[in-house]
């Protein structure tokens, strides 16, 4: 199971919509790549919270 670690990822509300929670810039750039890689996901953008001290992906280019 290699999503293991990210059995119950933390989870904000941004607007209508939770989005996970990545501690790090690095966590959700990786994550993005699985995303890319596995699902054929569009580039997802990493950026920011501005609720809490973590990092979101955006599907919205
Ligand atoms: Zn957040």
């Amino acid at each position: 199971m290699r999503y293991s670690r990210f059995t119950s990822p933390k989870k904000c509300w941004v607007g209508e919509h939770q989005k996970i929670c990545y501690a790090s810039r690095e966590e959700a750039e990786a994550a993005a790549l699985v995303a890319e890689h596995d699902y054929g996901a569009p580039k997802l953008a990493v950026y920011k919270c501005e609720y809490g001290n973590h990092w979101h992906l955006s599907s919205r280019v």
